[in-house]
């Protein structure tokens, strides 16, 4: 079963093609991995699939319906739920208070939503940390944080960008296992990473852009060992 297609997805800022005619499918219960050079075009990409920009031509489907002009919130409740590359947490309120923050948009009641909050927290091994300020955690804990309020909107899809980025590498390994854990609980993942270790032990498939455009897709194997995208990497 498919959970997202996109066909011929373009994104043009002014004269800068963002996304170039970008076509994937995603599977439901697939880790499906996003690597390209800098600029590339990734996070504008989980931007136009999050609703957050309107493609300039191109179709997006989620969950068997046309998406292309719904709005970040409405898919949110729909189940697709992203984190952002830069993490900006209620600071002065605690962690718990922030998941719950996603839990609301499936309900107005306080007790549901800090259920649900803690279940999460629990989920990622971080209820211990639940009554501590956001504004004080370390980096690591609000890339963690981040995850928790997504998944606190109970989604069937969730876009990852670069949750692993300023961790140190006990950070990743702990940030890979997490995220394997969540894909085995039956949430589909989308995952943006430039730490090439981590993409290659997490996902099931690797789509590369380059200048918006894909240049490769396959197995980790298959892309490691590409020359394309070998190239594009050194060109950085
Ligand atoms: P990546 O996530 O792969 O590093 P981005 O998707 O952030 O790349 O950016 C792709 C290109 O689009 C870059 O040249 C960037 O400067 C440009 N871009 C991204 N967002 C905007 C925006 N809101 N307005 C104008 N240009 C943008
Ligand atoms: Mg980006």
């Amino acid at each position: 079963m498919k959970i997202l297609e996109v066909r011929g997805l373009t994104k043009r800022f002014g004269g800068l093609i963002a996304v170039n005619n970008l076509d994937l499918d995603l599977g439901a219960g697939e880790i499906l991995g996003l690597i390209g050079p800098n600029g590339a075009g990734k996070s504008t990409a989980f931007n136009c699939i999050a609703g957050v920009h309107p493609p300039t031509s191109g179709t997006i489907t989620f969950d068997n319906k046309v998406s292309n002009t719904k709005k970040p919130w409405n898919l949110c409740r729909e189940g697709l739920a992203r984190t952002f590359q830069i993490v900006k947490p209620f600071a002065s309120q605690t962690v718990l208070y922030n998941v719950m923050v996603g839990a609301f948009i499936n309900t107005d009641r306080r007790d549901e939503a800090e259920e649900r909050a803690l279940k999460v927290l629990s989920s990622l091994r971080f209820d211990d940390k639940k009554d501590v300020k956001a504004g004080t955690l370390t980096i690591a804990d609000r890339k963690r944080l981040e995850i928790a309020r997504a998944l606190a909107t109970e989604p069937k899809l969730l876009l990852l960008d670069e949750v692993m980025a300023g961790l140190r590498p006990g950070e990743v390994d702990e940030m890979v296992e997490i995220i394997k854990n969540l894909s085995r609980t039956g949430v589909t993942i989308f995952v943006i990473e430039h730490i090439m270790r981590a993409i290659m032990a997490l996902s099931d498939r690797i789509i590369v852009i380059q200048f918006g455009k894909k240049i490769a897709e396959g197995t980790p194997e298959e892309i490691a060992s590409n020359e394309n995208v070998i190239k594009a990497y050194l060109g950085e």
